[in-house]
Protein backbone atom coordinates (compact mmCIF):
# COMPACT_ATOMS: atom_id res chain seq x y z
CA UNK A 1 0.00 0.00 0.00
CA UNK A 2 1.77 3.17 -1.12
CA UNK A 3 1.17 6.59 0.51
CA UNK A 4 2.08 10.38 -1.53
CA UNK A 5 2.54 13.68 0.63
CA UNK A 6 2.30 16.91 -1.42
CA UNK A 7 4.21 19.62 0.55
CA UNK A 8 3.69 22.94 0.03
CA UNK A 9 5.59 26.14 1.47
CA UNK A 10 9.17 26.82 3.54
CA UNK A 11 11.83 24.78 4.87
CA UNK A 12 9.45 24.24 8.03
CA UNK A 13 6.76 22.05 5.76
CA UNK A 14 9.26 20.33 4.31
CA UNK A 15 11.05 19.73 7.49
CA UNK A 16 7.43 18.48 9.11
CA UNK A 17 6.99 15.94 5.80
CA UNK A 18 10.38 14.09 6.68
CA UNK A 19 8.29 13.52 10.09
CA UNK A 20 5.23 11.92 8.89
CA UNK A 21 6.80 10.41 5.57
CA UNK A 22 8.36 8.53 9.23
CA UNK A 23 5.30 7.87 10.62
CA UNK A 24 3.86 6.39 7.39
CA UNK A 25 6.23 4.03 6.62
CA UNK A 26 6.53 3.04 10.41
CA UNK A 27 2.66 2.32 9.46
CA UNK A 28 3.78 -0.04 6.51
CA UNK A 29 3.12 1.89 3.86
CA UNK A 30 5.44 2.31 1.06
CA UNK A 31 6.37 6.45 -0.52
CA UNK A 32 5.55 6.89 -4.09
CA UNK A 33 5.79 10.61 -6.12
CA UNK A 34 2.77 9.48 -8.64
CA UNK A 35 -0.59 10.37 -6.70
CA UNK A 36 -2.78 7.95 -9.20
CA UNK A 37 -0.28 5.51 -6.98
CA UNK A 38 -1.43 5.88 -3.60
CA UNK A 39 -4.09 4.70 -1.43
CA UNK A 40 -3.15 7.72 1.44
CA UNK A 41 -2.86 11.03 -0.42
CA UNK A 42 -1.65 14.35 2.07
CA UNK A 43 -0.78 17.55 2.12
CA UNK A 44 1.42 19.38 4.12
CA UNK A 45 -0.14 22.77 3.87
CA UNK A 46 0.95 26.75 3.17
CA UNK A 47 -1.03 29.73 4.05
CA UNK A 48 1.16 32.43 3.62
CA UNK A 49 -0.46 33.29 0.22
CA UNK A 50 -4.31 32.56 -0.98
CA UNK A 51 -2.37 30.79 -4.29
CA UNK A 52 -1.03 28.50 -2.12
CA UNK A 53 -4.58 27.49 -0.30
CA UNK A 54 -6.21 27.56 -3.69
CA UNK A 55 -3.93 24.61 -4.71
CA UNK A 56 -5.28 22.60 -2.03
CA UNK A 57 -8.68 23.00 -2.95
CA UNK A 58 -7.96 22.62 -6.28
CA UNK A 59 -5.71 19.54 -5.26
CA UNK A 60 -8.30 17.72 -2.80
CA UNK A 61 -11.04 18.48 -5.49
CA UNK A 62 -9.36 16.12 -7.86
CA UNK A 63 -8.98 13.50 -5.14
CA UNK A 64 -12.23 13.29 -4.24
CA UNK A 65 -13.67 12.73 -7.84
CA UNK A 66 -11.19 10.07 -7.82
CA UNK A 67 -12.88 8.33 -4.77
CA UNK A 68 -15.83 7.17 -6.90
CA UNK A 69 -13.21 4.71 -8.57
CA UNK A 70 -11.40 3.26 -5.66
CA UNK A 71 -10.56 3.88 -2.20
CA UNK A 72 -8.52 6.22 -1.12
CA UNK A 73 -8.33 8.45 2.53
CA UNK A 74 -6.50 11.94 2.28
CA UNK A 75 -5.49 14.01 5.18
CA UNK A 76 -3.96 17.76 5.43
CA UNK A 77 -1.56 19.15 8.04
CA UNK A 78 0.91 22.00 8.25
CA UNK A 79 -0.14 25.68 8.48
CA UNK A 80 -3.72 25.81 8.14
CA UNK A 81 -5.96 29.27 9.08
CA UNK A 82 -8.64 28.30 11.40
CA UNK A 83 -10.85 29.76 8.74
CA UNK A 84 -9.99 27.11 6.52
CA UNK A 85 -9.99 24.19 8.95
CA UNK A 86 -13.62 24.58 8.67
CA UNK A 87 -13.78 24.28 5.13
CA UNK A 88 -11.01 21.63 4.89
CA UNK A 89 -13.14 19.25 7.69
CA UNK A 90 -16.24 18.13 5.25
CA UNK A 91 -13.36 17.96 2.34
CA UNK A 92 -10.52 15.78 4.25
CA UNK A 93 -10.47 12.29 5.77
CA UNK A 94 -8.37 13.53 8.25
CA UNK A 95 -7.36 17.18 9.69
CA UNK A 96 -4.19 17.07 12.49
CA UNK A 97 -1.60 20.03 13.57
CA UNK A 98 1.49 18.84 13.56
CA UNK A 99 1.79 18.37 17.22
CA UNK A 100 -0.45 15.60 16.55
CA UNK A 101 1.44 13.71 14.30
CA UNK A 102 2.43 10.87 16.43
CA UNK A 103 -1.27 9.94 16.65
CA UNK A 104 -1.80 9.60 12.97
CA UNK A 105 -1.87 5.65 13.45
CA UNK A 106 -4.89 5.66 15.75
CA UNK A 107 -6.23 8.03 13.71
CA UNK A 108 -6.04 5.76 10.14
CA UNK A 109 -7.11 3.02 11.95
CA UNK A 110 -10.05 4.84 13.43
CA UNK A 111 -10.89 6.10 10.31
CA UNK A 112 -11.06 2.06 9.64
CA UNK A 113 -7.85 1.18 7.73
CA UNK A 114 -6.02 -1.63 8.40
CA UNK A 115 -2.47 -0.22 8.00
CA UNK A 116 -0.15 -2.77 6.08
CA UNK A 117 1.71 -3.40 9.67
CA UNK A 118 -1.57 -4.06 11.44
CA UNK A 119 -1.93 -6.31 8.45
CA UNK A 120 1.17 -8.03 9.16
CA UNK A 121 1.30 -8.38 12.79
CA UNK A 122 -2.30 -9.88 11.85
CA UNK A 123 -0.89 -12.67 9.83
CA UNK A 124 2.01 -13.21 12.09
CA UNK A 125 -0.39 -13.84 15.01
CA UNK A 126 -2.14 -16.91 13.28
CA UNK A 127 1.12 -18.69 13.67
CA UNK A 128 1.47 -17.27 17.08
CA UNK A 129 -0.29 -15.83 20.16
CA UNK A 130 -3.86 -14.78 19.73
CA UNK A 131 -4.16 -10.92 18.70
CA UNK A 132 -6.44 -8.53 16.90
CA UNK A 133 -5.79 -5.68 14.67
CA UNK A 134 -6.96 -3.31 17.77
CA UNK A 135 -4.83 -4.77 19.76
CA UNK A 136 -1.75 -3.76 17.64
CA UNK A 137 -0.18 -0.38 18.72
CA UNK A 138 1.38 2.18 16.57
CA UNK A 139 4.80 -0.23 15.34
CA UNK A 140 6.93 3.08 17.12
CA UNK A 141 5.22 4.35 19.95
CA UNK A 142 6.00 8.00 20.25
CA UNK A 143 5.40 10.77 23.51
CA UNK A 144 5.53 13.95 20.72
CA UNK A 145 6.59 15.16 17.63
CA UNK A 146 10.00 15.98 18.33
CA UNK A 147 10.61 12.95 19.22
CA UNK A 148 9.55 11.28 15.61
CA UNK A 149 12.53 9.87 13.61
CA UNK A 150 12.53 11.84 10.75
CA UNK A 151 13.21 10.81 6.72
CA UNK A 152 15.51 12.56 6.00
CA UNK A 153 15.19 13.62 2.33
CA UNK A 154 19.18 14.40 1.69
CA UNK A 155 22.02 11.89 2.80
CA UNK A 156 24.27 15.43 3.82
CA UNK A 157 22.45 17.77 4.23
CA UNK A 158 19.45 18.12 7.26
CA UNK A 159 16.74 20.44 8.66
CA UNK A 160 16.45 20.31 12.47
CA UNK A 161 13.49 21.86 14.29
CA UNK A 162 14.36 23.75 17.39
CA UNK A 163 10.90 25.08 18.08
CA UNK A 164 7.92 25.91 16.67
CA UNK A 165 5.65 28.96 16.08
CA UNK A 166 5.39 32.50 17.03
CA UNK A 167 5.04 35.28 19.25
CA UNK A 168 5.91 38.10 17.01
CA UNK A 169 2.77 39.07 15.65
CA UNK A 170 4.18 40.77 12.37
CA UNK A 171 1.21 42.56 10.72
CA UNK A 172 1.53 40.73 7.43
CA UNK A 173 2.34 37.38 8.78
CA UNK A 174 -0.27 34.17 9.58
CA UNK A 175 2.21 32.31 11.29
CA UNK A 176 0.84 32.66 15.30
CA UNK A 177 -2.74 32.23 13.83
CA UNK A 178 -1.78 28.78 11.64
CA UNK A 179 1.11 27.30 13.73
CA UNK A 180 0.33 28.89 17.55
CA UNK A 181 2.81 30.61 19.93
CA UNK A 182 6.38 29.66 20.20
CA UNK A 183 7.05 26.51 21.99
CA UNK A 184 10.60 25.35 22.00
CA UNK A 185 11.88 21.79 21.78
CA UNK A 186 14.33 20.49 24.48
CA UNK A 187 17.99 20.78 23.65
CA UNK A 188 18.79 17.40 24.60
CA UNK A 189 16.59 16.38 21.66
CA UNK A 190 18.32 18.87 19.70
CA UNK A 191 21.89 18.29 21.05
CA UNK A 192 21.08 14.33 20.22
CA UNK A 193 20.02 14.85 16.73
CA UNK A 194 23.10 16.75 15.79
CA UNK A 195 25.24 14.38 17.05
CA UNK A 196 23.55 11.92 15.52
CA UNK A 197 23.50 13.33 12.15
CA UNK A 198 27.06 14.32 12.42
CA UNK A 199 28.07 10.99 13.08
CA UNK A 200 26.28 9.65 10.12
CA UNK A 201 28.76 12.25 7.76
CA UNK A 202 26.09 15.01 7.63
CA UNK A 203 27.84 17.84 6.30
CA UNK A 204 25.03 20.80 6.14
CA UNK A 205 22.56 20.95 9.10
CA UNK A 206 20.41 23.91 9.88
CA UNK A 207 18.40 24.81 12.68
CA UNK A 208 14.83 26.22 11.87
CA UNK A 209 12.40 28.08 13.73
CA UNK A 210 9.95 30.72 12.63
CA UNK A 211 11.93 32.68 15.26
CA UNK A 212 14.60 30.71 15.51
CA UNK A 213 16.90 32.55 17.86
CA UNK A 214 13.94 33.87 20.17
CA UNK A 215 14.92 29.85 21.18
CA UNK A 216 14.24 28.86 24.89
CA UNK A 217 12.46 32.23 26.12
CA UNK A 218 9.30 30.61 26.24
CA UNK A 219 10.69 28.21 29.23
CA UNK A 220 10.67 30.51 31.52
CA UNK A 221 15.10 29.92 32.16
CA UNK A 222 13.92 26.28 32.70
CA UNK A 223 15.92 26.03 29.30
CA UNK A 224 19.22 27.40 27.83
CA UNK A 225 18.90 29.85 25.27
CA UNK A 226 19.79 30.33 21.59
CA UNK A 227 23.85 31.83 22.56
CA UNK A 228 23.92 28.88 24.56
CA UNK A 229 22.62 25.81 22.15
CA UNK A 230 24.89 27.37 19.55
CA UNK A 231 27.84 26.74 21.89
CA UNK A 232 26.91 23.68 22.80
CA UNK A 233 26.54 22.72 18.96
CA UNK A 234 30.40 24.53 18.40
CA UNK A 235 31.74 21.84 20.94
CA UNK A 236 30.36 18.78 19.33
CA UNK A 237 31.66 20.01 15.87
CA UNK A 238 35.18 21.23 17.62
CA UNK A 239 35.09 17.37 19.32
CA UNK A 240 34.07 15.37 15.59
CA UNK A 241 36.89 17.94 13.75
CA UNK A 242 39.71 15.91 16.83
CA UNK A 243 38.48 12.86 14.89
CA UNK A 244 41.41 11.12 13.75
CA UNK A 245 40.11 10.59 9.78
CA UNK A 246 40.05 14.16 9.92
CA UNK A 247 36.31 13.74 8.16
CA UNK A 248 34.30 15.37 10.82
CA UNK A 249 33.92 18.68 9.64
CA UNK A 250 30.33 20.25 9.00
CA UNK A 251 28.55 23.46 8.71
CA UNK A 252 25.33 24.71 11.32
CA UNK A 253 22.71 27.32 9.65
CA UNK A 254 19.97 28.56 11.36
CA UNK A 255 16.92 29.95 9.95
CA UNK A 256 14.66 32.47 10.61
CA UNK A 257 15.89 34.57 12.91
CA UNK A 258 14.52 37.64 14.01
CA UNK A 259 16.54 41.19 14.35
CA UNK A 260 15.27 42.35 17.97
CA UNK A 261 16.25 38.94 19.62
CA UNK A 262 19.99 38.61 17.24
CA UNK A 263 22.28 39.15 20.41
CA UNK A 264 25.51 40.16 20.41
CA UNK A 265 26.23 36.87 22.38
CA UNK A 266 25.16 34.87 19.79
CA UNK A 267 27.31 36.55 17.36
CA UNK A 268 30.10 36.38 19.54
CA UNK A 269 29.66 32.44 19.83
CA UNK A 270 28.98 32.09 15.82
CA UNK A 271 32.40 34.23 15.63
CA UNK A 272 34.26 31.75 18.24
CA UNK A 273 33.80 27.79 16.43
CA UNK A 274 34.55 26.95 13.24
CA UNK A 275 31.38 24.48 12.31
CA UNK A 276 28.79 27.55 13.08
CA UNK A 277 28.52 28.80 9.09
CA UNK A 278 29.23 32.33 8.68
CA UNK A 279 26.66 33.10 7.12
CA UNK A 280 23.90 35.47 8.57
CA UNK A 281 20.25 35.87 7.67
CA UNK A 282 18.58 38.89 9.22
CA UNK A 283 15.45 39.73 7.81
CA UNK A 284 14.75 43.35 7.60
CA UNK A 285 11.60 43.61 5.74
CA UNK A 286 11.74 48.13 5.16
CA UNK A 287 14.50 49.98 5.45
CA UNK A 288 11.81 52.65 6.57
CA UNK A 289 11.28 52.83 10.13
CA UNK A 290 7.83 53.98 9.89
CA UNK A 291 6.84 51.18 7.31
CA UNK A 292 8.78 48.44 9.85
CA UNK A 293 6.33 50.10 13.00
CA UNK A 294 2.79 49.32 10.48
CA UNK A 295 4.71 45.59 9.62
CA UNK A 296 4.96 45.74 13.59
CA UNK A 297 8.66 44.62 13.77
CA UNK A 298 9.81 45.58 16.87
CA UNK A 299 12.99 47.15 15.83
CA UNK A 300 14.38 50.78 13.94
CA UNK A 301 16.59 50.87 10.82
CA UNK A 302 18.79 52.32 13.44
CA UNK A 303 18.77 49.34 15.67
CA UNK A 304 19.04 46.96 12.60
CA UNK A 305 22.16 48.72 11.91
CA UNK A 306 23.71 48.15 15.01
CA UNK A 307 23.57 44.67 14.83
CA UNK A 308 25.01 44.24 11.45
CA UNK A 309 28.05 46.63 12.61
CA UNK A 310 28.42 44.06 15.27
CA UNK A 311 28.61 41.16 12.58
CA UNK A 312 30.32 43.07 10.57
CA UNK A 313 33.02 43.75 13.22
CA UNK A 314 32.97 40.39 14.92
CA UNK A 315 32.62 38.24 11.57
CA UNK A 316 33.73 40.17 9.13
CA UNK A 317 33.90 37.29 6.57
CA UNK A 318 29.88 36.57 6.95
CA UNK A 319 27.95 36.95 4.38
CA UNK A 320 24.87 38.45 5.00
CA UNK A 321 21.24 37.50 3.81
CA UNK A 322 18.21 39.41 3.99
CA UNK A 323 14.00 38.96 3.19
CA UNK A 324 12.62 42.19 1.93
CA UNK A 325 8.77 43.00 1.33
CA UNK A 326 7.77 45.69 -0.82
CA UNK A 327 4.74 47.56 -2.10
CA UNK A 328 3.28 46.67 2.00
CA UNK A 329 0.01 48.37 2.16
CA UNK A 330 0.51 52.64 2.55
CA UNK A 331 4.74 52.10 1.32
CA UNK A 332 5.38 55.48 -0.16
CA UNK A 333 7.62 56.11 -2.63
CA UNK A 334 10.05 58.08 0.11
CA UNK A 335 9.74 54.75 2.47
CA UNK A 336 10.85 52.68 -0.93
CA UNK A 337 13.62 54.61 -1.50
CA UNK A 338 14.97 54.51 2.05
CA UNK A 339 14.61 50.41 1.32
CA UNK A 340 16.68 50.81 -1.41
CA UNK A 341 19.49 53.03 0.72
CA UNK A 342 19.53 50.54 3.53
CA UNK A 343 20.17 47.31 0.65
CA UNK A 344 22.92 49.56 -0.39
CA UNK A 345 23.83 49.97 3.17
CA UNK A 346 24.11 46.99 3.83
CA UNK A 347 25.28 44.67 1.49
CA UNK A 348 23.91 41.79 1.05
CA UNK A 349 24.91 39.03 -0.27
CA UNK A 350 21.14 37.31 -0.95
CA UNK A 351 18.08 39.40 -0.76
CA UNK A 352 14.71 37.45 -0.90
CA UNK A 353 12.00 40.39 -2.25
CA UNK A 354 8.57 40.04 -2.31
CA UNK A 355 6.34 42.00 -3.57
CA UNK A 356 3.78 42.69 -0.76
CA UNK A 357 0.10 40.70 -0.51
CA UNK A 358 -2.29 40.35 1.81
CA UNK A 359 -2.09 36.85 3.36
CA UNK A 360 -5.51 35.25 5.05
CA UNK A 361 -5.60 35.77 8.81
CA UNK A 362 -2.91 38.60 8.83
CA UNK A 363 -3.40 41.73 10.32
CA UNK A 364 -2.77 43.95 7.60
CA UNK A 365 -5.05 41.63 5.47
CA UNK A 366 -7.67 43.98 6.88
CA UNK A 367 -5.93 47.25 5.44
CA UNK A 368 -5.90 48.40 1.82
CA UNK A 369 -4.04 46.64 -0.64
CA UNK A 370 -3.28 50.23 -1.76
CA UNK A 371 0.08 50.20 -3.47
CA UNK A 372 -0.77 49.04 -7.62
CA UNK A 373 0.67 45.73 -8.54
CA UNK A 374 2.34 47.54 -11.20
CA UNK A 375 3.94 49.52 -8.60
CA UNK A 376 5.07 47.11 -6.82
CA UNK A 377 6.36 45.21 -9.82
CA UNK A 378 8.19 47.94 -10.32
CA UNK A 379 10.05 48.33 -6.86
CA UNK A 380 10.58 44.45 -7.21
CA UNK A 381 12.89 45.10 -9.91
CA UNK A 382 15.00 47.94 -8.97
CA UNK A 383 15.76 46.56 -6.12
CA UNK A 384 16.64 42.97 -7.39
CA UNK A 385 18.85 45.25 -9.87
CA UNK A 386 20.39 46.95 -7.06
CA UNK A 387 20.81 42.59 -5.52
CA UNK A 388 22.66 41.62 -8.66
CA UNK A 389 25.13 45.06 -8.39
CA UNK A 390 26.21 44.20 -5.29
CA UNK A 391 26.43 40.31 -5.82
CA UNK A 392 28.16 40.97 -8.67
CA UNK A 393 30.65 43.42 -6.41
CA UNK A 394 31.19 40.80 -4.11
CA UNK A 395 31.73 37.93 -6.06
CA UNK A 396 34.36 39.56 -8.13
CA UNK A 397 36.42 39.80 -4.99
CA UNK A 398 36.58 36.07 -4.87
CA UNK A 399 38.34 35.81 -8.60
CA UNK A 400 41.36 33.68 -8.21
CA UNK A 401 41.27 32.62 -4.60
CA UNK A 402 40.35 29.16 -3.37
CA UNK A 403 37.27 28.47 -1.75
CA UNK A 404 35.76 24.84 0.18
CA UNK A 405 32.52 24.16 -0.86
CA UNK A 406 30.03 21.49 -0.36
CA UNK A 407 28.77 19.80 -3.60
CA UNK A 408 25.21 20.00 -3.48
CA UNK A 409 24.36 18.26 -6.99
CA UNK A 410 24.26 18.71 -10.89
CA UNK A 411 24.10 22.35 -12.46
CA UNK A 412 21.94 23.37 -14.75
CA UNK A 413 24.37 23.60 -17.22
CA UNK A 414 25.36 20.50 -18.44
CA UNK A 415 28.85 18.83 -17.48
CA UNK A 416 28.83 21.25 -14.46
CA UNK A 417 28.04 20.31 -10.79
CA UNK A 418 26.73 22.82 -8.00
CA UNK A 419 28.59 23.80 -4.56
CA UNK A 420 27.68 26.42 -1.83
CA UNK A 421 30.71 28.00 -0.17
CA UNK A 422 30.06 27.95 3.81
CA UNK A 423 28.57 31.31 3.21
CA UNK A 424 25.98 30.32 1.13
CA UNK A 425 27.52 31.57 -2.26
CA UNK A 426 27.14 29.25 -5.01
CA UNK A 427 29.74 28.15 -7.14
CA UNK A 428 29.12 25.68 -9.83
CA UNK A 429 32.72 24.01 -11.42
CA UNK A 430 33.28 21.37 -14.72
CA UNK A 431 32.72 18.08 -13.75
CA UNK A 432 30.41 14.99 -14.36
CA UNK A 433 31.66 13.11 -11.24
CA UNK A 434 29.11 12.63 -9.30
CA UNK A 435 30.73 11.24 -6.50
CA UNK A 436 31.47 14.67 -5.33
CA UNK A 437 27.97 15.27 -4.13
CA UNK A 438 28.07 15.90 -0.35
CA UNK A 439 31.64 15.98 0.00
CA UNK A 440 33.50 19.30 0.39
CA UNK A 441 35.76 20.02 -2.31
CA UNK A 442 38.46 23.06 -2.81
CA UNK A 443 37.58 25.41 -6.17
CA UNK A 444 39.46 27.82 -7.60
CA UNK A 445 37.13 30.66 -8.32
CA UNK A 446 37.64 31.83 -12.11
CA UNK A 447 34.64 34.36 -13.04
CA UNK A 448 31.50 35.93 -11.10
CA UNK A 449 28.45 36.32 -12.10
CA UNK A 450 25.17 38.02 -10.05
CA UNK A 451 24.38 35.66 -7.88
CA UNK A 452 27.07 32.49 -8.41
CA UNK A 453 30.36 31.91 -9.58
CA UNK A 454 32.36 29.90 -11.48
CA UNK A 455 35.66 27.70 -10.10
CA UNK A 456 38.02 25.05 -11.31
CA UNK A 457 38.16 21.72 -9.24
CA UNK A 458 41.68 21.28 -7.48
CA UNK A 459 41.08 18.68 -4.93
CA UNK A 460 39.10 17.03 -2.01
S1 LIG B 1 8.57 36.86 13.29
FE1 LIG B 1 6.92 37.87 12.15
S2 LIG B 1 7.26 37.16 10.01
FE2 LIG B 1 8.39 35.76 11.35
S3 LIG B 1 6.96 34.07 11.75
FE3 LIG B 1 6.74 35.53 13.45
S4 LIG B 1 5.03 36.84 12.82
FE4 LIG B 1 5.73 35.77 10.98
Amino acid sequence: MKYCLVPFGCQMNISDSERIRSVLESLGYERTTVEEEAEILGIVACSVRQKAIDKVYTRIHKWNTWKAERSLTTFISGCVLSADREKFVDRFDLMFTINELPKLGEMIRHHGLVTPASLRAAENAIHGPAVTVDDVPTPDPRKDYWKIAPHYSSSFQAYIPIQNGCNKFCTFCAVPYTRGREVSRPSKEILAEVQRLVNAGYKSLTLLGQNVNSYGLDRNGSEMSFPALLREIGQIGWKSTQRRDGGGRFWVYFTSPHPKDMTDEAIDVIAEYDCLAKQIHLPIQSGDDKVLLRMKRNYSVDEYRKTVEKIRSTIPEATLFTDIIVGFTGETAEQFENTRAAMREFQYNMAYIAMYSPRPGAASARWDDDVPHEEKRRRLHELSGELQEMSLACNQCFIGTEQTILVVGTDRKDGYLSGKTEGRLIVRFASTDESLIGRFITVRIEAAAPLSMEGSFIGV
